[in-house]
């Protein structure tokens, strides 16, 4: 993360001559009193070009709350340096604090003040953060989601996220918010707001919410990873939260690929064993070869029926669009809406329901459980990134529904199962031997999007 320092001493004061000046602009000069008695004045611009907000704030606060103010209004600093010389020289003539003029006071410059969303004032934004710093409370309710991501966003860049964090926890706002929440239903989260909360989170280490939240954006997908998606399709200076920071938007986008090629993986399993001269039939009657073409048939016509299969001539190269876009559960919920079909009344447990139900309802609490989910497990994530992430592990060899039952080697409440499963370079669907490896050819490299189609 590039955290731009540009500690240039302000500008020249700009007059405040025309008339036609806004009522915006003359509220940019005001002062925002932060500690009455404070002793420096921090203006504050988004970018260079702006006249910035002033706030009257106290200097050894903020570097006691903030290695950024620390490291600015330290010794090694010019900028520390010029301010600790005129305000010795303030002190001598006036030893209560209080009474000196804010437009006395030694100044310092901030511009930029990191990725924070658009539409917010950063004028109040800028005071309340200040005010936390200071060791102020936000009031008894929680600010708006959009307002408290912001205040994460600015105290993760003027390195001040204990503190933030501290507050947030001692306040109880993100239980609280959760609280609303459940009144309100999740499911109704847009995912700008699934996205805010699961950068507040990772920033303020609370698991819940990096848990929750991960799942729902693995599950249900993001516009950003969708085919056609450009870069550029991005508004300029995008809040922190459109891309999310580390490695987050790359692990939740491969756990995704993981999920839907295990899917498509399992589908396939029954179409290429039903396809072969392997018997799958129940019956050992003279009719068991009539019923596994009679099963495929059914099974073909049904998987195209709901567009998870489609016939592509290995003539003529595809299309270049993008697999599945839509969300996890409900392609699980296609896939097991699977009829029974029976060639007459003696093959009753020949076909595809039977065989495919119980894979799909394990596929499905690995997904989502209250013990397996595919959610970034907050805990791991922080404390043991690099072997727990699946955009950094290597692919379990084989997996066999015996793996599934098996239990996590570390200490983490959750168990870390579905990682086993959807990382798989080789599944054992129904132990039988035949091994779903017909899909090896990578659909997905780690980091990288999906270039075609994967069936
Ligand atoms: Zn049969
Ligand atoms: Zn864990």
């Amino acid at each position: 993360m590039t955290r731009p320092s540009l500690f240039g001493s302000p500008p020249p004061p700009v007059p405040t001559a025309s008339s036609s000046a806004t009522p915006e602009k003359q509220n940019e000069s005001a002062v925002t009193v932060i500690a009455p008695d404070g002793d420096l004045l921090l203006r504050v611009k988004e970018d260079e070009g702006q006249e910035g907000f002033l706030y009257r704030v106290d200097a050894s606060r903020l570097r006691g709350a903030s290695t950024y103010f620390d490291n600015l209004l330290g010794p090694t600093f010019n900028e520390g340096v010029r301010v600790a010389k005129q305000l010795e020289k303030l002190r001598i003539c006036n030893p209560r604090m209080i009474e000196v003029p804010a437009e006395s006071l030694p100044d310092v410059t901030i511009v930029d003040v990191g990725r924070i969303s658009r539409v917010s004032s950063i004028k109040f934004l800028m005071a309340d953060f200040l005010r936390v710093l200071h060791g102020s409370s936000l009031g008894k309710e929680p600010p708006p989601l959009t307002n408290l991501a912001n205040l994460c966003v600015l105290a993760d860049r003027f390195d001040s996220l204990p503190i933030f964090a501290a507050l947030v926890q001692k306040q109880k706002y993100l239980s609280l918010i959760d609280m609303k929440i459940k009144t309100k239903g999740f499911s109704a989260s847009t995912e700008e707001r699934i996205r805010q909360r699961l950068l507040i989170g990772v920033l303020l280490d609370y698991p819940p919410w990096v848990r929750q939240n991960s799942k729902r954006l693995i599950i249900q997908g993001s516009g950003r990873w969708k085919a056609g998606f450009e870069e550029e399709q991005e508004e300029e200076g995008a809040a922190l939260w459109t891309d999310l920071p580390g490695i987050i938007e790359d692990e939740l986008f491969f756990r995704r690929q993981a999920v839907l090629e295990t899917i498509s993986s399992l589908q396939l399993h029954f179409v290429s064993i039903y396809s072969s001269t392997q018997r799958q039939c129940k019956l050992g009657y003279d009719s068991s070869a009539q019923c596994d073409l009679y099963q495929l048939g059914q099974m073909i016509r049904f998987l195209g029926k709901i567009g998870t299969l489609r016939f592509e001539s290995r003539i003529s190269r595809s299309d270049g669009t993008n697999g599945y876009e839509g969300d996890i559960s409900k392609l699980l919920d296609n896939l097991r809406q699977c009829p029974e079909y029976q060639i007459d009344q003696n093959h009753a447990h020949c076909g595809l329901r039977e065989r495919m139900l119980p894979l799909l309802l394990l596929v499905h609490s690995m997904v989502d459980s209250s013990t397996n989910d595919i959610g970034i497990c907050g805990e791991c994530w922080r404390d043991r990134r690099g072997s727990y992430a699946w955009s950094l592990s290597k692919p379990t060899v084989m997996w066999t529904k015996g793996n599934a039952l098996r239990t996590s080697e570390h200490n983490c409440r959750l168990r870390h199962a579905p990682r086993d499963l959807f990382m798989a370079a080789q599944r054992d669907w129904t132990g039988d031997g035949a091994m779903e490896t017909l899909n090896r050819t990578p659909m997905f490299l780690p980091g990288k999007r999906p270039e075609s189609r994967p069936w």
